[in-house]
């Protein structure tokens, strides 16, 4: 894992500035408008925005095939329009102070070593080493975030049962039953 030093001094010279466009949240390819967010951050929009859990948030749309009539997901992802985020409104964040880590984090990515960087129009915008600090720890943190999300859904899943012919969410918090 990388730390916090190695990965500011990697940000800062890509450089990033956040232009206010919006397209991260848009719909511009197939899925590139898709949050993943953990159980934890739909709970902290729902608290926001007294909104319930499916109107915050809807499974990850690849279903694997549980082999007896049922299948399963295992994440979820903010609710989408059929062109953007619900939380864009007005070409902003509704929700920005509450927005998830992808969100805070974009169009910056760690997994493992490695920082993947995203298309941006705000690419190449130079950046304090301050504000690339920020940047740094945010993705940091979020990459602790995941791997404890990731491994709360594996234990999750070694004693999951999928119900024949259903339809779940297998989260870090446990085995959602989706009802059409
Ligand atoms: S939660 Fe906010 S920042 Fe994230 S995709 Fe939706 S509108 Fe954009």
């Amino acid at each position: 894992m990388l730390g916090v030093d190695d990965v500011r001094d990697q940000v800062g010279s890509i450089g990033f500035g956040c232009r206010g466009c919006g397209a991260c949240c848009r719909r511009v390819a197939e899925d590139s408008n898709l949050v993943i967010v953990s159980p934890a951050e739909v709970r902290a929009i729902m608290a926001a925005t007294g909104m319930a859990w499916d109107e915050v948030a809807e499974p990850y749309p690849d279903f694997i095939d549980a082999g007896n009539g049922g299948e399963y997901t295992l994440a979820w992802c903010i609710r989408r329009t059929a062109d953007a985020c619900i939380f864009l409104r007005d070409g902003r964040c509704s929700i920005y102070a509450h927005r998830p880590w992808i969100c805070r984090t974009y169009p910056f990515m760690l997994v493992d070593d490695d920082l993947l960087v995203s298309e941006c129009p705000g690419l190449g915008t130079p950046l304090s080493p301050g504000a690339a600090h920020d940047v740094a720890l945010g993705l940091c943190r979020r990459q602790v975030a995941e791997a404890a999300e990731e491994a709360g859904v594996r234990a999750v899943y070694r004693k999951a049962r999928v119900p024949p012919g259903g339809r779940v969410v297998i989260d870090s918090e446990g085995v959602k039953v989706l009802h059409d």
